[in-house]
């Protein structure tokens, strides 16, 4: 925990804390503002957690209602992706970015490794942030190797709360210490909390940058998790597909075979892209299957 002036208390949770529809394993998360009431060896009991203006969660299993707050309060996240060494699928970005949408957290797409790319490979990245541009989600090329792109990281992090996601080997860590102050570099030192008691342990780190501004880091996770939702709520994630479902003849249309839907003929005239329309679509097999997939 640290206190206004800015100074690390250790603390404990004092009484019941009752969340919202979660059982929780910790009720605190990294991200939380809270309450807390200092004794006189100088550790501290938690008394209060403020309202979360959002918090993304990890349920321990499809069956199981525990679930695990993974991070709260976030600002923004910063998606990690790369063309090669390795690829990031779009339907892996695009999974991503729904359930993002689903959680209200603006998301910004940092293409990292553009040192290592081809020509052909450079010409795929611009489209692709061409398309994520366009759709609005703004788009950075890095390089946490060589550290071109970093500056510019770096002025996006200030004065905000921000998760860093992406597939293991993208280069979130190298990316994370190429940020941080040299002698900050990650070792997780405060903050770290360690949630137990599920079939895997996982937690989360947050680390102070320059100008006001955090970094949270979930280690071993991915993305934002699965969320509860119809199937003609889907469409509501992408949103370049909701703007043109407004013309659609049915307003539940789920774009897939239904009569004069204004989606498939958007997608027909490229003015939707098909991999964004074929993510859509396989998110909603999964939903139709009934599959427990997390949306990663
Ligand atoms: P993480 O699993 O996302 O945390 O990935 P790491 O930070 O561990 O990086 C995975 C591998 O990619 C390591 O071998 C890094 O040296 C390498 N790597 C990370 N960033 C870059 C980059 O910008 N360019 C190149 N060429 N390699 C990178
Ligand atoms: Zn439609």
């Amino acid at each position: 925990m640290k206190t206004d002036e800015g100074k690390c208390v250790e603390c404990k949770v004092k009484g019941n804390f009752r969340l919202k529809g979660i059982r929780s394993t910790n009720p605190v998360a990294v991200g939380d503002y809270v309450q807390i009431i200092l004794n006189q060896e100088g550790t501290a009991f938690i008394s209060e957690i403020e309202d979360r203006k959002n918090y993304i969660i990890r349920r321990a299993s499809n069956l199981s209602k525990q679930s695990h707050i993974l991070a709260a309060n976030l600002d923004q996240c910063m998606l990690i992706v790369t063309v090669n060494y390795p690829e990031t699928s779009t339907i892996f970005i695009d999974r991503f970015l729904a359930s993002a949408e689903a959680y209200r957290v603006p998301v910004k797409i940092i293409f990292n490794k553009i040192d290592a790319y081809s020509e052909d490979e450079l010409h795929y990245l611009d489209s692709l942030i061409n398309l994520y541009t366009t759709i609005g989600y703004p788009c950075f090329k890095v390089s946490a190797k060589t550290g071109e792109g970093v500056a510019l990281i770096q002025e996006e992090l200030k004065g905000r709360v921000t998760l860093f996601s992406g597939h293991s080997g993208v280069g979130k860590s190298t990316l994370i210490n190429a940020i941080l102050p040299e002698q900050d570099v990650k070792t997780g030192e405060i903050s770290a909390y360690h949630n137990k008691g599920m079939h895997t342990t996982t937690f989360s780190e947050m680390f102070p940058v320059a100008g006001n501004g955090y970094i949270i880091d979930t280690p071993g996770i991915k993305g934002f998790g699965t969320f509860d939702m119809e199937e003609e709520e889907i469409g509501h994630y992408f949103p370049e597909i909701f703007k043109f479902s407004a013309d659609c003849r049915y307003s539940n249309c789920t774009h897939r075979q239904e009569p004069d839907c204004a989606v498939r003929k958007a997608v027909e005239e490229h003015y939707i892209s098909e991999s964004r329309y074929s993510s859509y679509l396989n998110m909603l097999e999964d939903k139709e299957e009934g599959k427990y997939r997390a949306a990663y």
